[in-house]
């Protein structure tokens, strides 16, 4: 028997990220809104290439685009307000957690939303919706990291992660390559 597939709905910060799409044996769901965040990020001449990789995704159906229905968003807002949180979010967040419960609802199966808000984070748990960010979840190390010095730019490999830079002394970090 051919088990359902899984759902996976994704928060700006987690595109932000630049993650490979085709790795995830999901299919994607976020909302319009969440595209807007990422197009007007600051960070948007950095950003092309994730913009690319999202319109391929989309193309391919790998990744869906669709607006909760209003009574899900009503339901999101009311018990936003209950856990606290409804004015940490955005109407952008909102939406998504509605786009959630919706699916969890209308289709079921292995829905997870993928998030590093905590106010996301909260209200999926009253909702009893299964949350993750991505550092804490296996997604992270499909990433592909590059090793660098935050410094003076310089590259290194992998196993001199948190080690001294040899040319100006930093501490050697890693980001998501992009
Ligand atoms: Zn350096």
């Amino acid at each position: 028997m051919k088990e359902k597939a899984s759902i996976y709905i994704f928060d700006a910060n987690i595109f932000l990220t630049g993650l490979d799409f085709n790795i995830i044996e999901a299919t994607i769901y976020t909302t319009p809104s969440i595209i807007e965040e990422v197009k007007v990020s600051k960070f948007e001449e950095k950003n092309r290439n994730i913009l690319n990789k999202i319109n391929v995704a989309i193309e391919s159906k790998k990744l869906n685009l669709k607006i909760p229905q209003n009574e899900f968003i009503i339901k999101i807002r009311e018990i936003s307000k209950k856990t606290g949180d409804f004015n940490a979010l955005s109407e952008a967040d909102k939406e998504l957690i509605a786009l959630t419960l919706e699916l969890k609802e209308k289709q079921g199966g292995d829905i997870k939303i993928y998030s590093n808000d905590y106010s996301i984070e909260n209200v999926c748990s009253e909702l009893g919706i299964p949350f993750s960010s991505l550092y804490k979840d296996g997604i992270a190390s499909k990433i592909i990291w590059e090793i660098y010095c935050p410094q003076c730019k310089n590259i290194y490999k992998a196993e001199e992660l948190n080690k001294v830079c040899e040319i100006c002394g930093s501490k050697i970090r890693r980001r998501p390559k992009k």
